[in-house]
């Protein structure tokens, strides 16, 4: 049974790239993904990956597409790195609002560095009061871990 949020939708901009509505500097596709230019790139080669299905974040991503996405990733990845040259390379995913999301359509990036590029990242790092204030957040992360994902039927 389809589920309506996994399906085309028309006002995101990652499901018209994958139509064929909006115009994008396709890179490379296999059946649950698809990899294409950032448009607003940290560096020039900058590009995401995208799963094929409209899935919101990480989180929702069934098996199967993660596992198919993960091997675009690292051969999207090493093209970059073989074409550009970057100093170095950068591999992330903002899931929500608060953590800089802003197409709600799950995506990878991949973004070549340089040294002195402009780009920072200035965490506010937090410290434990204690071993046990620690363990306490390490306990209730361990009690959640499934084995099956949220997607159900489609581990
Ligand atoms: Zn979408």
């Amino acid at each position: 049974m389809a589920d309506s949020s996994k399906m085309y939708q028309g006002s995101c901009p990652f499901c018209r790239i994958i139509a064929g509505e909006a115009e994008a500097e396709i890179l490379y596709e296999t059946a649950r993904s698809v990899s294409f230019l950032d448009i607003n790139p940290i560096n020039f080669g900058h590009a995401l990956v995208v799963s094929r299905e409209h899935f919101a974040d990480f989180n929702d991503l069934p098996k199967d597409v993660l596992l198919e996405i993960a091997e675009s990733l690292r051969l999207v990845s090493r093209a970059i790195v073989d074409a550009v040259h970057p100093a170095g390379f950068n591999i992330f995913n903002n899931n929500g609002l608060a953590a800089g999301q802003s197409v709600f359509h799950f995506h990878f990036h991949i973004a070549p560095r340089y040294d002195g590029d402009g780009l920072k990242i200035r965490p506010n790092l937090k410290v434990y009061e204690s071993p046990e204030h620690m363990a306490v957040f390490a306990n209730k992360i361990r009690g959640k871990i499934k084995m099956k994902d949220k997607s159900g039927e489609r581990e």
